[in-house]
């Protein structure tokens, strides 16, 4: 298994030396090369296969065998690699109405851009132009991007690690509670009611209401069935958007196409990522309802990337799609969800460290607690940044010594697997955490 400790090879010291990390002190920045894949599996340099609970940041939901997507970039390389988004491809197109296809709804056209961040400040700027508002309402527990804007948007400790001189939030950005009946003193009932509340005392200047429909790296954060239709109501009497962030979400990993449809609302905005091509390629995308879209019409869609709609991405997304469907893995993720719920609230049961657990499909998590009683975390959303380590990052490193790997995040440990996963998978899954687990009951007050 992958030793924390080992030996550097040639390309983990050259990737050490000219490359700056994503979210790290550079000191902090020690990569293990990853240098083959299987099935659900990463493969180091050494050999050690890993069974992989995370798919990489919620990412690789197909897994690494899509022979489909493969053959799709391939081929789409040596015909059209690449055209500015001025001109028609194939794949763009028929990618594009596959989405209004599976996306709820009304919801029909689709803008591309390369990133989840991207998708969202996109979005922002469609919601702006609509409605002729200009401000955006999203909640604490909440990741939406790294740059100006869709960081600001975030309530995730990300936005203000660096100091609010340093790194200025963008004007216009307005934070509302959670659902989160297990760590907050307010109920998803009355943090609802704040949310409409505090649009009115906005005066009504909110373009957009941002949400991730089930929230991912903030806790996995569960909703009551009949939040988000009735934050939709709440969106729509104050005259904005509601905006659902699907960028986790999407793509069949809570059992359904979207978050949304599992919610049975109808967002005039979604944005995309990471599945749409089962991240074999980097593309995200904003799509929006036929209303909204209309708007365009006659107003400027003041926005474009030289990637948008890249040939070789689409090409991917769609193939990535057509793998969903011929694989039946939205459907599948809702029978693996079922039974690896089972098993984490046994797990839970046999863990008094286990808060609770949280989530649908295969988009769960456990949230650890130093106090039964007290609800007391293991990792406050200060110490995410922080870089020391905490009784969190232990019990994932040590699941990941038993072999398994998860993202572990604001004291919830994420179970977020490949759509492809058997059963055997989550019985060896469940088998690392409760080994890792003895750490933090251990530690308990
Ligand atoms: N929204 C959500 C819900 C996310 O989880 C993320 C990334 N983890 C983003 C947006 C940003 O996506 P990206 O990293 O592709 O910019």
């Amino acid at each position: 298994m992958a030793s924390q400790q080992h030996e550097k090879n040639e390309i983990e010291r050259l990737d050490r030396e000219y490359t700056l990390g994503t979210w790290t002190r550079q000191a902090d920045f020690n990569p293990t090369q990853i240098a083959d894949t299987e099935g659900p599996r990463i493969v180091t340099a050494d050999g050690d296969s890993i069974l992989d609970f995370s798919s990489q940041y919620v990412c690789t939901s197909l897994g690494y065998d899509a022979e489909r997507i493969a053959d799709a970039v391939n081929e789409q390389i040596r015909t059209v690699p690449y055209v500015n988004p001025g001109w028609s491809t194939e794949p763009r197109a028929r990618l594009s109405e596959k989405l209004a296809e599976i996306t709820p709804g009304s919801l029909k056209k689709t803008f591309y851009s390369t990133s989840g961040t991207e998708a969202n400040e996109v979005a922002f700027k469609i919601a702006r132009s609509y409605t002729g508002k200009h401000k955006i309402l999203s909640r604490y527990r909440s990741y939406h991007g790294a740059t100006a804007a869709s960081l600001s948007a975030s309530g995730d400790p990300r936005r203000v690690v660096q100091g609010p001189e340093i790194q200025p939030e963008v004007p216009g950005m307005v934070k509302g509670p959670d659902p989160y009946a297990y760590g907050s003193s307010l109920d998803p009932e009355q943090s609802l009611e704040y949310i409409d509340e505090m649009l009115g005392l906005e005066g009504d200047t909110v373009a957009g209401v941002l949400v991730e429909p089930l929230v991912g790296s903030n806790g996995v954060l569960t909703p009551p069935d009949d939040y988000l239709p009735r934050l939709k109501e709440i969106a729509h009497d104050h005259g904005a958007l509601l905006i659902c962030d699907e960028v986790m979400t999407g793509f069949g990993r809570t059992g359904e196409w979207f978050a949304s449809t599992l919610y049975e609302t109808e967002p005039d905005i979604i944005t995309m990522a990471k599945g749409l091509t089962g991240s074999y390629q980097p593309l995200a995308a904003t799509t929006v309802t036929e209303e909204v879209a209309e708007h365009f019409e006659e107003h400027l869609l003041n926005q474009g990337h030289t990637f948008s709609g890249h040939p070789t991405a689409c090409a991917a997304g769609l193939a990535a799609i057509e793998t969903y469907e011929e694989e039946n893995l939205v459907d599948r993720a809702k029978e693996m969800g079922a039974y690896l719920k089972t098993e984490l609230e046994a797990l839970a049961d046999r863990h008094p460290s286990v808060g609770e657990r949280r989530g649908v499909g295969l988009h769960q998590g456990i949230e650890l607690t130093r106090s039964e009683e007290k609800r007391v975390p293991f990792e406050r959303r200060e110490d995410k940044m922080s870089g020391e380590p905490t009784v969190l990052n232990e019990v994932g490193a040590s699941a990941l010594s038993e072999g398994v790997y998860f993202y572990t995040s604001v004291n919830t440990i994420v179970v977020t697997p490949p759509l492809t996963i058997d059963e055997d998978d989550v019985d060896e899954a469940i088998a690392a955490l409760d080994v890792a687990l003895e750490i933090s009951d251990n530690a308990m007050e």
